[in-house]
């Protein structure tokens, strides 16, 4: 198979942490007899001190023009980058808006793993953390409270504002459908999570989550509180397959589900469109405290590219072996630094790359 990958590499540790991802891409491809050909994109810092801008129309069309996007991640430091000083619309975040706009991507995703190698990392008691945990966040990402109308008024002396949340249906089911066809392909189970105790938007996303999940008999859907979910991550997260809600809910509850696994260098992230398109980054920024040094964890990008395969390509065998390669290079005590912990082997960005290379068979 031809798979072409745009890639941003982007800032800080986004270079050195893509460069990893690909040479396990390569390695994939030499194994499984596919071709990949890259297209390297600037956005973010990268492009500013180019083209003036974090993002250009020509980084769009060739984003577009692939089959899929692999990012680093983009930013600096805002106390002392050059970049900071511009205007928001010209500063590095603006371009990762932008691309996500332009490309359409409304769908989320946020794997929540727990590795036994990693458990101590877990801020939860033993007796959960033991039972490990494998969850998938879906967040709504295009519609919502964030991007309802709002405004702040004065009424006799008293400050007012709104925010307004709004769903289509149409928006609900293209998100379920993706949430269910993708629980398909793992545990089988979607927990949708709204607040229809409360709010209309969320009766109308129960409707039709239903209404959806009847195509997808093989899955068991169960709704749940917002509320009561925020509860049950650090009570049970165990009992989690793909958690399927709307965009602030999920906002909130991936950033819980992230840190109950306590490794921000390992968390893996896709935004997805209505086609097999989508965009690949880890869930950690630019960390421009470490950039340039080779100590930078590069599993949570090894992994982003794990899931392109899977959701882009459907190379599922592909993904998987990359996902074992990563088990078993934790399982032999290797760790980066923000992983590090006693009686293992500590090891740089790229030896960690070349760990996991060796690791990729067929
Ligand atoms: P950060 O995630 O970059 O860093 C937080 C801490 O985690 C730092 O101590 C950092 O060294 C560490 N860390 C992060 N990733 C790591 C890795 N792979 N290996 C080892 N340690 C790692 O968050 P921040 O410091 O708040 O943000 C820095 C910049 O990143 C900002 O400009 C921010 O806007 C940007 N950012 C970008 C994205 C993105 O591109 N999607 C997401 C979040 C933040």
């Amino acid at each position: 198979m031809k798979l072409k990958i745009a890639c941003i590499a982007g800032d800080g540790i986004g270079p050195e942490i893509v460069r990893e991802a690909r040479k396990v891409l390569d390695k994939v491809a030499q194994c499984f007899g596919h071709e990949i050909e890259y297209t390297d994109i600037l956005m973010g810092g990268a492009s500013i001190d180019v083209h003036g801008v974090p993002l250009t129309e020509e980084a769009v069309s060739a984003a577009k023009a692939a089959d899929a996007v692999l990012m680093g991640s983009i930013g600096g430091d805002a106390a002392t980058s050059p970049w900071y000083k511009l205007s928001p619309e010209r500063r590095p975040e603006a371009g990762l808006l932008g691309i996500r706009k332009a490309l359409n991507l409304f769908a989320n995703l946020r794997p929540a793993i727990l590795y036994p190698e990693l458990s101590g990392a877990c801020p939860l008691k033993t007796e959960i953390s033991d039972k490990g945990f494998d969850m998938l966040i879906m967040r709504e990402l295009t519609g919502g409270l964030y991007f309802g109308e709002r405004k702040t008024v004065e009424e006799n002396g008293v400050r007012k504002a709104t925010d307004t949340l709004v769903y289509d249906e149409n928006e609900i089911r293209r998100i379920a459908v993706k949430g269910f066809a993708i629980a398909q392909k793992r545990k089988k189970k979607v927990t949708s999570v709204d607040k229809a105790n409360v709010l209309d938007s969320s009766r109308l996303w129960r409707n039709v989550v239903e209404e959806v999940a009847k195509d997808y008999p093989e899955v068991a859907l169960e709704h749940m509180l917002v509320d009561n979910c925020a509860m049950q991550l650090v009570k049970d997260p165990a009992q989690f397959d793909v958690i399927l809600t709307e965009n602030m809910f999920g906002d909130i509850l991936s950033d819980e589900a992230s840190m109950v696994t306590g490794s921000i260098g390992m968390l893996a992230s896709a935004s997805l469109n209505d086609t097999k398109f989508g965009l690949y980054e880890p869930s950690h920024g630019s960390a421009p405290d470490i950039a340039g040094k080779d100590i930078a964890n590069p599993i949570a990008t090894v992994l982003s590219a794990a899931m392109m395969l899977r959701y882009s390509f459907d190379l599922d065998k592909e993904a998987d072996a990359v996902e074992a390669a990563v088990q078993e290079a934790l399982k032999a005590g290797y760790r980066t630094a923000d992983i590090m912990s006693e009686g293992c082997r500590r090891v740089s960005c790229t030896e960690m790359g070349d760990l996991l290379v060796e690791r990729v068979h067929k």
